[in-house]
């Protein structure tokens, strides 16, 4: 049996869902029977195959080069999991959101600077307007909640959807977990 292509990213988040998925411990090597990892932070691939079976994608979309990382993982999967909470509705990197970029801006890298107030345009690459969830930006096919999905969670929705089944992903982790 030929196994599914998944491919994952991270785009605005602390990398706390990919070691959510890392921490699968000794089931990662049974779903390495059926999965195989094309394309990830995690594995040595770093171009995107043509086509994927499933992408799982990190965290929120910020600026430019995380909505280009977006578009591209829908264009080359069949199936998109939003995972965690930062790409389910924004979570940390929105809390900016209401505040505004100039005004973050001034306050993180010149009013609390201890030592050397920084031109954040030199340090940051240049961010949305907002900062949005993975849906306001592509097609999501499963949300998967959490700060960070628990790994009882992850697995879950995987062996589900090896299984042919849809997962119900609103009962294995709920936002803030
Ligand atoms: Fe990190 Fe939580 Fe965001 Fe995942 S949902 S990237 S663990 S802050």
């Amino acid at each position: 049996m030929s196994k599914i292509k998944v491919a994952t990213v991270w785009l605005d988040g602390c990398s706390g869902c990919h070691m959510s998925f890392l921490d699968l411990d000794e089931r990662l090597i049974e779903l390495a029977e059926h999965i195989e990892m094309v394309y990830s932070p995690v594995v040595d691939p770093k171009s995107l195959p043509e086509q994927v079976d499933l992408a799982i994608v990190e965290g929120a979309v910020s600026n430019e080069d995380d909505r280009q990382k977006a578009l591209k993982m829908r264009a080359h999967s069949k199936y998109l999991i939003s995972l965690g909470d930062c790409a389910v509705s924004g979570n940390v990197p929105s809390m900016r959101n209401p505040i505004g970029n100039e005004r973050c801006f001034q306050r993180a890298y010149h009013e609390l600077a201890d030592m050397q107030a920084q031109d954040p345009a030199t340090v940051v690459p240049p961010l949305l307007e907002r900062a949005l969830p993975v849906h306001e930006v592509v097609k999501v096919d499963l949300w998967l909640q959490g700060c960070p999905p628990p790994a009882d969670a992850i697995y879950h929705v995987l062996t589900e959807l090896l299984a042919g089944r849809t997962p119900d992903a609103t009962a294995v982790s709920r936002f803030g977990a």
